[in-house]
């Protein structure tokens, strides 16, 4: 058999946006972040790392350095701006003649794995893939049978285009990278995937980043009262995320417990998000029907210490998604010493664990919602309980840990890849 051998240079695909964009916003998130994060890793480890995703800005350099050892290619397909992700499948063309002819600058056979990110970089791997000779390791994200199946009401469900998209890839990759076992078993399950090719690789969290700290001195640096009640969303602002859950748990929570009405504050964090850009307005005005206005603060995306700042100030940190592949803000809030309720759905009830860390909510009822939150946030000895195993459990993801498992993925794909080729050659 022929012996694992680590990669040394490494492409990155990730078509529809890049690691430089702030997460919180638009089609930026936890995809960006992950390949940042594992990028950084890679190139610590003297990987040299290429990330190729599209311009979408005639001021951006052909080529940027994200950290040491990881470069970021801008490749032009279509407008520079006003393309929404529904319209990139047209640019894709575009997109492959670009990275196939930034790779003609390199010597042949320069990368050793190509490593695709969401289901339009896996249509573009698998090409790269044949022309390259190298094997096609790819992480779907998000999975469009599922998310169709946990629509949010005014979502629009993902076209049959993109599953027949994901099948493709599924069926031409070398490796698929699951969040979960739960996403590992919705590739075999719902998409045919080869058990021996589907490896699960928990994401981290950057501990380094979100640490505990001082509560009373996040909420001085964000101007919060010391004693208010504070329930807070950090996301993209879509019907998938359900931040309207949260406002209607918080005016329930009113109803039921008027008094708290000069306490409570409901903080939301992030930019709008999907093909309707205008949902932070829908959810301004559902808090003005709901009555709540007075106690919502919208903020804009935060990055760095202003973000943990965030999580830090809050007392509960609410991800009420009605679908999330695994869930970064989760893991970051809880790492810096916040408990979390969340919705039961897709990873996060392993990013969560339901009454050690915080609680699950098994439906997106906003009385339901009340009552948990109410419980976790008006409860101190409950809060600061939940609070201290919440570092404990963070502190078991790392992006060190996922990066060496991606690795280790990458090795095994490309000895397989390998001893497939040499058996061809043996054949012919
Ligand atoms: N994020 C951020 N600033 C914000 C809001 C979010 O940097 O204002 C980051 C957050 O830290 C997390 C990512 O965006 O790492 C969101 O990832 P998650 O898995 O929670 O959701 P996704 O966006 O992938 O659906």
């Amino acid at each position: 058999m022929t012996p694992k051998r680590s990669p040394r240079r490494v492409a990155v695909l990730s078509v529809h946006t890049s690691p430089l964009e702030q997460p919180g916003t638009g089609d930026a998130g936890g995809m960006n972040v992950y390949i940042a994060q594992t990028a950084k890793r890679m190139a610590d480890r003297g990987i040299a790392v290429e990330v190729f995703t599209r311009a979408t800005s005639s001021d951006l350099p052909p080529v940027a350095e994200l950290a040491p050892g990881v470069t970021v290619r801008h490749i032009v397909a279509g407008p520079f701006e006003g393309l929404a992700k529904d319209e990139l499948p047209g640019q894709l063309c575009a997109f492959t003649a670009g990275v196939l002819r930034a790779e003609a600058h390199h010597e042949p056979g320069y990368y050793d794995v190509v490593h695709s990110h969401y289901w339009l970089s896996g249509q573009v791997g698998w090409l790269a893939r044949e022309r390259w000779g190298v094997p096609l390791v790819h992480t779907a994200h998000t999975l469009a049978k599922v998310k169709n199946a946990a629509l949010a009401e005014g979502d629009t469900p993902e076209p049959r285009m993109r599953v027949i998209g994901e099948e493709q890839v599924v069926a031409e990759a070398d490796r698929l990278v699951a969040n979960t076992d739960v996403e590992a078993g919705e590739l075999v399950s719902l998409y045919d995937a080869d058990p021996t090719k589907v490896l699960t690789v928990p994401p981290g969290v950057d501990l380094g980043r979100f640490a505990p700290g001082s509560q009373a001195a996040a909420r001085v640096a964000l101007d919060l009262p010391l004693d208010a009640i504070v329930l807070t969303f950090v996301g993209r602002i879509q019907p998938l995320k359900a931040p309207d859950v949260l406002l209607r748990a918080a005016a329930s929570l009113l109803v039921s417990q008027p008094e708290l009405r000069s306490r409570l504050v409901v903080v939301v964090v992030g930019g709008p998000s999907g093909s309707g850009l205008e949902q932070p307005k829908a959810l301004q005005e559902l808090a003005v029907e709901l009555g709540i206005l007075d106690v919502v603060r919208f903020m804009p995306p935060q990055r760095g210490e202003a973000l943990a700042q965030v999580y830090r100030a809050a007392d509960v940190v609410a991800v009420p998604s009605h679908n999330e592949s695994f869930g970064l803000v989760a893991l970051e809030a809880q790492a810096c010493g916040t408990p979390v309720v969340a919705a039961a759905v897709g990873g996060l009830p392993i990013a969560v664990v339901d009454d050690v860390t915080g609680r699950l909510v098994g439906d997106h009822n906003p009385a339901n919602w009340a009552r948990v939150l109410g419980d976790v946030a008006l409860h101190p000895s409950l809060r600061e309980e939940f609070a201290r195993n919440a570092v404990g459990h963070a502190r078991r993801f790392s992006w060190d840990r996922t990066t060496d498992a991606l690795l280790d993925g990458y090795a095994d794909a490309r000895r397989d890849f390998l001893s497939e080729v040499r058996r061809r050659e043996v054949t012919v």
